[in-house]
């Protein structure tokens, strides 16, 4: 295993055992305690999420947070929810995933080229985290988007994970305010040389979903759209992107 590896992998073990945000901690372990009478069986994970995929990723996508009986019960991101079950059809759809259903942490899902990671690890009351949460959280995503050495491209699901990126891409030098980068559905920004694309994107939330603001159509554009400035190389990509 290459060093970046063995820090990324690393890097998941700190986020389990973290306990920086003492709201979300006791949080996460009252629904693991309490449960969800359909999930009674379950042994819920309770802990701080990792995240999830190829550590040669040269796609990376970021999320809220975990949902309290998604992720906080199963261990893996984006597993046992709805969120979940419409971005992995899309995603084998796409040929970014190995099977089109996630629904526990040992279900033989795999991720080709794509790491799934959160601004915010732990499953937060009524999905809203504070923004000292966001804080806290932050140098995980910070140092991932560092340990990624193929890393081309990012999707930020929702308004709020989009705005988690920039502040961590701020952190690792991005000057232009995030008022320059607009947030819209399967929007391309070009963030300058040597770093990589961000595309933002509508969350898949049941509140999208369901009322047809986001469609599976629409969000097959926007891996698409990733695979080709994958695939095309970076300095074609960036030619031939708007921001
Ligand atoms: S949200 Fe992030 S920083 Fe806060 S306790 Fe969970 S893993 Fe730690």
């Amino acid at each position: 295993m290459n060093s970046a590896r063995t820090a990324l992998a690393d890097l998941q073990l700190q986020v389990i055992a973290c306990e920086r945000c003492p709201r979300l901690r006791a949080w996460c372990q009252q629904v693991a305690r309490r449960k969800r009478a359909a999930f009674r069986d379950w042994e819920y994970w309770g802990k701080p999420i990792p995240s999830f995929g190829d550590p040669d990723a040269r796609l990376l996508i970021v999320g809220l947070a975990p949902a309290a009986h998604g992720a906080n019960r199963t261990g893996r991101i984006f597993t046992g929810d709805r969120s979940g079950d419409f971005l992995f059809r899309v995603l084998h759809h796409t040929g970014f995933a190995s099977q089109p259903v996630s629904r526990s942490h040992d279900d033989g899902l795999r991720l080709h080229d794509v790491w799934i990671a959160a601004a915010v690890r732990c499953a937060p009351p009524k999905n809203k985290p504070l923004p000292e949460e966001f804080r806290n959280c932050r140098p995980y995503l910070v140092r991932e988007i560092q340990l990624l050495t193929r890393l081309r491209v990012i999707v930020a699901l929702g308004r709020l994970a989009f705005r988690a990126c920039l502040d961590a891409l701020r952190e690792l030098g991005l000057e232009r305010p995030p008022a320059d980068f607009p947030f819209a559905h399967a929007r391309l920004h070009r963030l300058g040389p040597d770093r990589p694309l961000l595309i933002s994107s509508y969350h898949p939330s049941q509140q999208n979903t369901l009322t047809g603001r986001l469609t599976e159509p629409m969000f097959r554009r926007v891996f698409l759209l990733a695979r080709r400035l994958m695939d095309a190389g970076s300095e074609a990509a960036r030619a031939g992107s708007r921001s």
